[in-house]
């Protein structure tokens, strides 16, 4: 049996790894090919996110070379997630599987067949799943790995140490299309969706070349992004913080009563000023959360293009 794969690799300002990306991804699929694990029609689509750089040039050229590279150039800089998205949705039943990975191959590239293998198994989902993250440095690696505790604990039905690599099949895909929702968490959106899923392991290795295109600005929106579009539990938070407070007023009431029926009067500055700031503290934060997401919900109701499409390489035939 061998399946059409369409393999997605998102790209943005990438000149100084495409080339050995290409190389490899290229040779390799062509090795699953050959063992008859893919069929020959399967095809790479480097989606170029408002490189500011070569990138799209590059893209062109390995086009024109090799028939089984596509493109597709955003008008301007939308997003990792975006990009992913775009090779998604323009190819909706056009291949048999689709797998995500990044541009950089900081994802072991092996884990592809294993993924194809699983797929042919009968998942619809699977999951790249990194067991080894000794490569990236002490920061990004505690960074990630708590974001995904946290998430967890939120709520949102993140796979403990799953970025977005993984392959899903063309059911998976259509279904994803119905998602209509702006603010796209795919990693998030997908476990919700069902079917059968399975998981492969990898070591993730460093960077090609060139550097990390999620400084922590970005990554800090990502996850803000993630935790607001999937759970109210921000929101849940600051009302269990709202009862806490109303306690601790009700206390304070108490106590002044008694100060005054025991005449024992401290009743000056600190008991004044210390609840008000305390109060109008918390009011400003809750009013900030709600904040957020009116903010989202705003945007959703809008309901603005995900990404705009510049031109392709090769016309994906999207019905
Ligand atoms: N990327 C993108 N748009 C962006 C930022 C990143 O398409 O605005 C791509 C980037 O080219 C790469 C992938 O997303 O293929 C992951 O980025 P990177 O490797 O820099 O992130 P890290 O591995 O450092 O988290
Ligand atoms: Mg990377």
């Amino acid at each position: 049996m061998n399946s059409k794969l369409l393999l997605i690799v998102p790209c943005y300002n990438e000149q100084e790894v495409l080339e050995k990306t290409y190389e490899r991804l290229n040779n390799y699929i062509q090795q699953l090919v050959d063992k008859n694990l893919l069929s020959d029609t399967s095809k790479i689509c480097f989606v170029n996110d408002g490189s500011r750089d070569r990138t799209w040039q590059m893209i062109e050229e390995l086009c024109r070379k090799n028939s089984r590279i596509t493109g597709i150039k955003f008008s301007r800089n939308f997003g990792h997630q975006s990009a992913i998205l775009a090779g998604l949705l323009e190819n909706v039943n056009q291949y048999d599987c689709y797998i995500t990975i990044d541009a950089d191959l900081q994802d072991d590239i092996e884990a592809i067949g294993m993924m194809v293998e699983k797929y042919q198994e009968g998942a619809s989902v699977v999951y790249g799943v990194r067991n080894d993250r000794t490569s990236d440095s002490w920061f990004k690696r505690f960074t990630a790995e708590s974001f995904y505790k946290i998430m967890q604990k939120m709520g949102v039905p993140v796979i403990f140490n799953h970025a977005d690599f993984r392959l899903i099949d063309n059911n998976v895909l259509v279904e994803l299309d119905n998602y209509r929702e702006v603010n796209m968490f795919i990693r998030g959106i997908i476990p919700t969706i069902g079917f059968k899923s399975e998981n492969v392991y990898y070591k993730r290795a460093e960077r090609e070349a060139g550097e990390s295109k999620y400084p922590i600005k970005k990554m800090i929106s990502f996850a803000w992004g993630g935790v607001t579009s999937f759970s109210t539990f921000p929101m849940r938070m600051v009302l269990w913080f709202g009862f806490f407070n109303f306690f601790v007023a009700f206390g304070i009431g108490l106590f002044v009563l008694i100060s005054k029926f025991t005449g024992f009067t401290v009743a000056g500055w600190t008991s004044i000023v210390l609840p008000m700031a305390f109060f109008s503290g918390s009011n400003m934060i809750a009013i900030g959360l709600i904040g957020e997401y009116i903010g989202k919900i705003y945007q959703e109701v809008k309901a603005r293009p995900r990404y705009i499409i510049e031109k392709f390489t090769e016309t994906p035939g999207k019905s």
